[in-house]
């Protein structure tokens, strides 16, 4: 069946990458757009758009029938639903189906089987592929479970079993703790996904996330297209990817190739696929889960491989053969994706709202930038913060490293908080360089990251962004910086959390610091000065600087009361008026953005008043519990 015209399911960066491939397909394109999306860049790229309704998601990018409406109005063939939102739903497929409307996507019983953890892990030991030891019976009695954990020996990992995007996973490092954690993966299961089923499995305690990307046409043929290595992770979510997975022997690598192509041929799999296998210490792996849809790290395949992914799934859609054989896909070079989101990481990985006052990804051979985004778009608490993602392609793995750390140094984001200088101290630490990053190694706060830039040297750096700001009333005008021309200067700034404060002088080559004489060699270049925000780039690490005074404004905390830091919804609140609380004790738990957030006392106090109760929905900012005056 021709495919014309694709009506694509989602939008931010995958609408417009998958964009990008139908116009070189000569495809004609429909976006769909929920009211905060109306002049998102997805919607001006496309040929057509349609509006689907408010920003609620169920109103728009997850209503059916809105989206099939909108595919028969503009006459689109197929639907592309990206990654996450539809993209794994069985009855959107059939939905599509019904309307005589290609899926772009994996075969419904490929979703349904697939989409369940414990379903998927008795087809694969059915098909002889190694999976975690653990149980995925249907019995979910709290004694049976309980019994099944102790027999898996702990710790022992709890996961929905229609879970997804890392969420509802909880580690039990003892029985005693057992049920304590169960009731608490089992809401946030429930919370998130309506089904609060759970498997339990065996915890790797130095485990590496290796992935085999799979692809198969209708006409029985199933290729790999090698593995990422995806185990830079926070909180289970993928932080930074690369193909080939580094360190792998040739004979692991073999081994797990072909039991990604033995698990896609049992499942009569067609389209796009993922094989996540869990890697031990000892190189024995195991599959965790087959993601039935595009990856949000795809294109480290790509680089490597040369093959579009999207085309390659518009053509099996369309009923064609695979395009290359097994024995023509070669991996070439080394690539590595980061993903920039707008979070905190300083802050428990705290998604960042607002609005982008300046986005500057650099652009460079072998070099991808995928973004959903440009200046002056918003971050909202509606949609997934990933801004972007930056991809690199080397020969080798070293200057693959190299160029992503050059490619970060030329980028910046303003107006948000990123993780981005995050990412470049991650990416020079020796764990990364050595490829000893674990999944957990980020949780468990194993790395030495550099964050620890001198103070002094930060000062000597914004002296010196500060004498050559071509527009100094950008800054100049705040609060804080009123320092332009004037020996010696003051400057007071916010680092890391903790106001400074400092004299600096520049006499000749050296700046005076408070007395002390120093040299830093300077390049002005690699500093990016906007509005209140300064971001510094020292010897390949990034370091950001916040006026003093806006950052006091901007905290949403005071001692004497707990704050909601964003809207959402109270899913728990662990303490009544009365009661005697200690400094690091959870008061409440909220969801924001599909994350749970513990708010935890800041001091030993005691509560005065509680204003909320679970299901109550809060604006950001609303006073959640009042404490003891100090
Ligand atoms: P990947 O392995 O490609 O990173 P993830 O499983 O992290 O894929 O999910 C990809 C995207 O889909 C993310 O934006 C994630 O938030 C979203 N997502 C995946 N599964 C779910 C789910 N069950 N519910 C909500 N969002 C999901
Ligand atoms: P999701 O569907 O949310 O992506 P996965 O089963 O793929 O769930 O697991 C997500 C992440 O959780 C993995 O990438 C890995 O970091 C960690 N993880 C999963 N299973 C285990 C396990 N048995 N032991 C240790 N870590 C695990
Ligand atoms: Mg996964």
């Amino acid at each position: 069946m021709p495919i014309n015209k694709i009506l694509i399911a989602n939008r931010g960066e995958i609408a417009v990458r998958i964009i990008e491939t139908c116009r070189q397909m000569k495809i004609k394109t429909v976006a769909v757009f929920a009211d905060a999306d109306r002049h998102a860049k997805h919607v001006q790229m496309a040929d057509e758009a349609c509006h689907l309704g408010g920003t609620d998601l169920a109103e728009s990018y997850l209503n059916i029938d809105k989206i099939i409406a909108a595919a028969k109005a503009t006459g689109a063939d197929a639907v592309h639903p990206g990654y996450g939102f539809l993209s794994e739903r069985a009855n959107f497929a059939e939905a599509l189906q019904a309307a005589g409307l290609v899926f772009i996507g994996a075969p419904t019983e490929a979703l349904r089987l697939m989409g369940s953890k414990s379903a998927a892990k008795i087809t694969m030991l059915q098909a002889d592929v190694p999976c975690v030891p653990g149980y995925q019976e249907v019995d979910q009695s709290e004694a049976t479970l309980q019994q099944a954990a102790d027999q898996v020996g702990y710790p022992v990992l709890i996961k929905a079993v229609a879970g997804g995007g890392g969420k509802g996973m909880k580690i039990v490092h003892n029985k005693e703790e057992f049920l304590d954690q169960l009731h608490s993966a089992k809401r946030e299961a429930m919370n998130a996904f309506g089904d609060d089923q759970v498997i339990l499995e065996k915890y790797i305690t130095k485990p590496k996330h290796i992935e085999v990307q799979v692809f198969a046409d209708s006409h029985g043929n199933v290729v790999h297209l090698f593995e990422r290595d995806c185990s830079t992770q926070r909180r289970y979510q993928k932080v930074i990817e690369e193909a080939p997975a580094a360190g792998l022997s040739d004979a692991t690598r073999t081994d797990m190739l072909n039991a990604a192509v033995k698990a896609t041929q049992a499942i009569d799999y067609v389209g796009a696929g993922t094989i996540e296998f869990i890697m031990d210490g000892d190189d024995s792996f195991y599959f965790m889960e087959m993601n039935t849809r595009l990856q949000v790290e795809h294109r480290v395949t790509e680089m490597i491989t040369g093959v579009d992914l999207v085309a390659w799934q518009i053509k099996i859609a369309a009923g064609e053969v695979l395009p290359l054989k097994q024995t023509e896909i070669q991996a070439r070079g080394h690539a590595i994706q980061v993903r920039i989101y707008a979070e905190d990481p300083e802050n428990n990985y705290l998604p960042s709202t607002g609005l982008l006052e300046r986005v500057k990804l650099k652009q460079a051979p072998n070099t991808l930038v995928d973004s959903g985004v440009r200046t002056s778009d918003s971050v909202t608490i509606h949609y997934d913060p990933m801004i972007a993602k930056l991809v690199v392609w080397a020969q080798d793995r070293d200057q693959c490293i190299k160029q992503m750390q050059q490619v970060l140094n030329e980028s910046a984001v303003f107006g948000v908080k990123t993780n981005v200088p995050f990412l470049s101290q991650l990416l020079a630490t020796q764990a990364f360089k050595k490829h000893q990053i674990f999944t957990n190694s980020l949780d468990n706060n194993e790395l030495q990251l550099s964050n620890q830039l001198n103070p002094v040297v930060m000062a000597i750096y914004a002296h010196h962004l500060l004498q050559h700001q071509a527009n100094p009333s950008v800054w100049c005008n705040a609060n804080g910086w009123r320092i332009q021309g004037q020996q010696p200067l003051s400057l007071a700034f916010t680092y890391q959390g903790e106001a400074q404060q400092h004299e600096v002088i520049r006499e000749g080559e050296a700046y005076v610091v408070n007395g002390q004489h120093h040299y830093v060699p300077q390049r002005h270049d690699l500093c990016h000065v906007h509005r209140n925000q300064v971001q510094i780039i020292h010897q390949n690490l990034r370091y950001e600087l916040t006026l003093a005074d806006h950052e006091a404004q901007a905290s949403a905390s005071d001692a004497n009361a707990i704050y909601a830091p964003m809207p959402g919804k109270i899913i728990e609140v662990k303490v009544q008026a009365g009661d005697s609380v200690q400094a690091g004790q959870t008061l409440v738990v909220m969801e924001a953005m599909k994350m749970e957030l513990e708010l935890k006392a800041e001091r030993d106090t005691s509560i005065e008043q509680v204003h909320f109760k679970a299901g109550d929905q809060v604006k950001a900012e609303a006073v959640l519990v009042e404490l003891e005056p100090l």
